[in-house]
């Protein structure tokens, strides 16, 4: 792996971290975003990291500020584009907006460019056609607070090159990431395919009324070791984002109980202002919710 000049496009949420993570480990970036009013807001969104890297990763004022001063912004992806090894996308989650961006950038970009998408919910396979290089393209995946959450799923689609794949591996460890490799085409990826069912199940248990979340959370602690349960990555997750998931199913699949199951988070926690732990109330209390307590697992 031999890349210097990474450009990252959508400068939303992940795009800034992306971008910012990048250039915190000495790489070259360039942002692109649609328009300049965007960018304006992207630099403040970049800027305000440098905060949360010196607090959390104890980073000096002189290394966050040079991390900034390693990225450059622009509105012209044949411009973006024109050094890029690299390109990640993270733009909308919407396969029309994906799929057009990836037909530019398929035209613009250098032949030697890799493409890489963020996106969470859709397939690589889904686009490899449009980027006109579909050897070239995979996905690799962030999680939200790169910085501290630093997963990087990397998952090819039937057609990666071998050594392109080996490669995004090497790039997601050179900044930082924990690089965890997928052979196959996965929807959720590995983690989401892991954690879905688990919170699924625990809500099912509650609406159920099988048994209190401290009960579930707890059986779950003490069996496995984890440090939470369900109900308190429910808490850091947002109940509204648990909430608009299931009735999303409940539309999708016609299963009545996701229909009462999402009723149920909206009569009891979200109708109550119970948000999660962004707000201070979910199925706990914070800042001190009794999971945390050491008595909460001894009996
Ligand atoms: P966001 O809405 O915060 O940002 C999207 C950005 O893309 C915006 O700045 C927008 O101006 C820009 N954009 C729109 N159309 C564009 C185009 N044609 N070309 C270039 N830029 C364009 O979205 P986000 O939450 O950062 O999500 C982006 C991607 O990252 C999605 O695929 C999402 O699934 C994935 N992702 C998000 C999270 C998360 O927690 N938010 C976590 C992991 C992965």
């Amino acid at each position: 792996m031999n890349y210097k000049n990474i450009t990252v496009a959508g400068s939303g949420v992940l795009g800034s971290q992306i971008a910012y993570q990048i250039a915190f480990k000495g790489f070259n970036v360039n942002v692109y975003d649609i328009n300049d009013e965007v960018l304006g807001k992207a630099k403040d969104r970049i800027s305000d990291l440098k905060q949360r890297y010196q607090e959390d990763l104890k980073a000096t004022e002189e290394e966050v500020n040079s991390a900034f001063n390693r990225i450059s912004f622009y509105s012209d992806l044949a411009k973006a584009t024109a050094e890029a090894d690299l390109v990640i996308e993270a733009i909308p989650e919407v396969v029309q907006i994906k799929t057009d961006f990836y037909k530019e950038l398929g035209k613009v970009a250098p032949e030697k460019t890799i493409f890489a998408s963020n996106s969470s919910t859709l397939l690589p396979s889904q686009f490899a056609e449009a980027t006109g290089r579909p050897q070239k393209f995979l996905n690799l995946h962030f999680a939200n607070e790169i910085w501290k959450n630093n997963t990087a799923e990397i998952m090819k689609h039937p057609g990666t090159d071998a050594k392109v794949f080996e490669d995004v591996i090497d790039f997601a460890k050179a900044i930082g990431m924990v690089a965890l490799p997928l052979q196959k085409e996965q929807p959720g990826y590995i983690l989401n395919s892991l954690l879905v069912p688990l919170l699924d199940a625990a809500q099912m248990l509650l609406l159920n009324e099988i048994a209190d979340p401290e009960t579930i959370d707890k059986t779950w602690m003490v069996a496995t070791g984890a440090p939470m349960g369900p109900f308190a990555i429910l808490d850091v997750v947002g109940i509204t984002t648990a909430y608009n998931i299931t009735l999303a199913k409940a539309e999708a699949t016609g299963n009545p109980d996701y229909k009462k199951l999402a009723d149920l988070l909206k009569s009891e926690y979200i109708d109550k202002g119970k948000l999660g732990r962004g707000t201070g109330e979910g199925f706990y209390k914070y800042p001190n919710p009794t999971f945390m307590n050491p008595d909460f697992i001894q009996a």
